[in-house]
C-alpha cells in the first residue's frame, strides 16, 4: 500500500556500476547522471570517511599519509562492508538531494562480478539496505553489460561479452536470460598499469608512478603494432641515483610490457570459448564477440582478440558505461527483466 502511494516518485530509482575503477550512476528516467572514481579517502585515525569519488581521488598523495585513498571493491569484490555502505549512501543522497522527499528509499539495480560467493553477494544486498535502499536487485556486471549493449539476451541465441575493467576482467555466454559459462580474472586494466611500472623499473631502473603508468598505457599502449610508431616520454624517478628522469618509450616497449597479461586475457577468452556448446558458438560467430569496460579501449585488442579467436570482435558503443545503462534498462522493464536477475530468495530469510 505504501509502496503504492509512492509509486508516482519511482523515477528516483537507481542502477549502480560499483566498478573497481569507476561509479555509473543511472537515474531511472533521466539515465547517467554520475561517473566518479571508486575511491574513497579515510582518516586512518579515526576510521572517518572524509570524501568519496572525483574529491577523493584529488587528495590521494597530497594529504598527510594517516589519510588513506581505499578502493572498496578489490579485484571486483567488496573488501570494506562499511566503506561499501557508505558510498552507496553518498551516491543515493546526490541523486536524491533538492528533493522534498529526502527520507524516499529508492529501489536500487547493481551489477556484482560472475562468480562472487553468496556471503558476497549477501553483502553487497546488506550494505545496500542498510544504505537506505527498499529494494536490491543484483546483477551480474556481463549480464548488464550485454543489456547495455542491446544483445538479446532472453532470445535462444548465444551471446558472448568481455567485459575489461580496472580490477578484473569477466568472459561470459549469455543465452535465454541465463549465464552459460564464464571466467572471471584479476588481469585487467589496473594490472596492465603495473606491468608497465614493472617493465620500467627492470628495463629503465626508473619508479613509475601509478597515475603516469596509466598515461602512457592510453597514450601508446596496444596489443598488436599499427603503421606508425609511437613514442612518448615517461617522467619518475631513477631507482640508482634517486633524482628525477625522463625517458623515451616506444609502442612496441609497452607492448612488450603488456604482452603477458593480454595473452591471459587471449586464453581466458579462448577456454570459455571452448566449454560452450556449438550451436551458442555459431550465434557468437554472427554476432561477434562484445567486449566493454575500460580496459577494451586498448588500442588493438579487439584485432588481437579476433585474430586469435577467428571470430568477429566488436566494441560496444561507450564502453565504460555499459553495465550500468543495462542497469538502467533493467530498471525501467523490471518485470520484463526479472529472469536476468539474481535470485535472491535465499537471501531473505522467510517471515
Ligand atoms: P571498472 O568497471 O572496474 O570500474 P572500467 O570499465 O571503468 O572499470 O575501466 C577502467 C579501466 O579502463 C582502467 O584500468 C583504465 O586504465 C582503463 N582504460 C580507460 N580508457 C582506456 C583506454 N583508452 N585505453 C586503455 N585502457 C583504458
Ligand atoms: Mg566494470
Amino acid at each position: 500500500m505504501f509502496n503504492k502511494l509512492l509509486s508516482p516518485f519511482s523515477s528516483l530509482d537507481i542502477g549502480i556500476d560499483l566498478g573497481t575503477a569507476n561509479t555509473i550512476v543511472y537515474v531511472k528516467g533521466k539515465g547517467i547522471v554520475i561517473k566518479e572514481p571508486s575511491v574513497v579517502a579515510v582518516n586512518q585515525k579515526t576510521g572517518e570517511i572524509l570524501a568519496i569519488g572525483s574529491e577523493a581521488k584529488k587528495m590521494v598523495g597530497r594529504t598527510p599519509a594517516y589519510i588513506t585513498a581505499t578502493r572498496p571493491l578489490v579485484d571486483g569484490v567488496v573488501s570494506d562492508f562499511e566503506i561499501t555502505e557508505q558510498m552507496l549512501k553518498y551516491f543515493k543522497d546526490r541523486v536524491s538531494k533538492s528533493k522534498f522527499f529526502l527520507s524516499f528509499r529508492p529501489r536500487l539495480v547493481v551489477g556484482i562480478p560472475c562468480g562472487v560467493t553468496e556471503v558476497e553477494k549477501k553483502a553487497v544486498n546488506d550494505a545496500a539496505k542498510n544504505a537506505g535502499f527498499r529494494e536490491v536487485f543484483l546483477i551480474e556486471e556481463p549480464m548488464a553489460g550485454a543489456i547495455g549493449a542491446r544483445l538479446p539476451v532472453q532470445e535462444a541465441g548465444g551471446n558472448m561479452i568481455v567485459d575489461i575493467g580496472g580490477g578484473t576482467t569477466e568472459v561470459a555466454v549469455i543465452s535465454l536470460g541465463g549465464i552459460v559459462s564464464s571466467r572471471s580474472l584479476r588481469i585487467a586494466g589496473d594490472e596492465l598499469n603495473s606491468d608497465i611500472i614493472r617493465y620500467a623499473e627492470e628495463e629503465f631502473k626508473l619508479a613509475l608512478g601509478e597515475r603516469m603508468a596509466e598515461d602512457v598505457k592510453i597514450e601508446i599502449g596496444s596489443a598488436l603494432p599499427d603503421e606508425e610508431v609511437k613514442e612518448t616520454l615517461i617522467r619518475g624517478r631513477d631507482l640508482i641515483t634517486g633524482l628525477p628522469k625522463e625517458i623515451k618509450v616506444t609502442d612496441e616497449e609497452i607492448r612488450e610490457a603488456l604482452y603477458h597479461s593480454t595473452e591471459i586475457i587471449i586464453k581466458a577468452v579462448k577456454d570459455t570459448l571452448e566449454e560452450t556448446p556449438p550451436e551458442l558458438i555459431a550465434d557468437i560467430m554472427s554476432r561477434g564477440i562484445i567486449m566493454t569496460g575500460g580496459g577494451s579501449l586498448l588500442r588493438n585488442l579487439d584485432r588481437l582478440i579476433a585474430q586469435e579467436t577467428k571470430m568477429p570482435v566488436k566494441i560496444t558503443e561507450d564502453p565504460l558505461t555499459a553495465v550500468a545503462r543495462g542497469c538502467g534498462v533493467v530498471l525501467e522493464n523490471l518485470d520484463e527483466l526479472k529472469e536476468v536477475l539474481i535470485p535472491m530468495e535465499y537471501l531473505e530469510p522467510p517471515h
